[in-house]
C-alpha cells in the first residue's frame, strides 16, 4: 500500500497515510477550478480514517450541482487547499494531488466534467472523459 504524505505551503497543516488509494481522478468542475485557482483538480480518494491529519484545516462547505454536501479543506493560514469531502461517499476524504510529496503515487484513473473543463486544458488522451460525474 502506498504511503502518502505532505503539507500545506507553510507547514502547519500536514497529513500521512499508508493506505489504499479508493480512486484518483481529474475534476474539471467549475467548482474544482475555483476551489483551486487551477485549470483541474487531481484529487485522490482514501479512507478518512486512515488519514492522519496535525493541524486544524478550516472547512467550507457547499452544495454540488449533484445535492451533496461538499467540504472543502484548506490551511487558514496560507490557504493551501489540502482535502475535500462528499456526503456522497461517506467515510472517505480526497487529498489534493498537489500537496502530495509521493508524486509516483499520483496517477488518475480519469477525467471528469468534461463539459465544464477550459478549452485550452491538455488532457491524456489514454484516460476515460465523462462529461460529468459518472454513477
Ligand atoms: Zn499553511
Ligand atoms: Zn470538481
Amino acid at each position: 500500500m502506498p504511503k502518502l504524505s505532505g503539507q500545506c505551503l507553510c507547514g502547519n497543516i500536514a497529513f500521512s497515510t499508508d493506505t489504499e488509494i479508493l480512486r484518483a481522478a481529474n475534476c474539471h468542475c467549475a467548482d474544482c477550478r475555483g476551489a483551486t485557482g487551477a485549470a483541474f483538480a487531481t484529487l485522490l480518494t482514501v479512507d478518512e480514517d486512515a488519514l492522519t491529519i496535525t493541524g486544524t484545516p478550516k472547512a467550507y462547505g457547499h452544495k454540488a450541482d449533484s445535492g451533496a454536501d461538499m467540504e472543502k479543506l484548506f490551511c487558514p493560514d496560507c490557504g493551501s487547499q489540502m482535502f475535500a469531502r462528499n456526503s456522497n461517499r461517506p467515510g472517505t476524504l480526497s487529498i489534493r494531488a498537489g500537496v502530495i510529496e509521493q508524486t509516483d503515487e499520483v496517477k488518475p484513473a480519469f477525467n471528469l466534467f468534461g463539459d465544464s473543463k477550459i478549452a485550452s486544458t491538455p488532457l491524456d488522451p489514454d484516460l476515460p472523459l465523462f462529461d460529468r460525474m459518472p454513477g
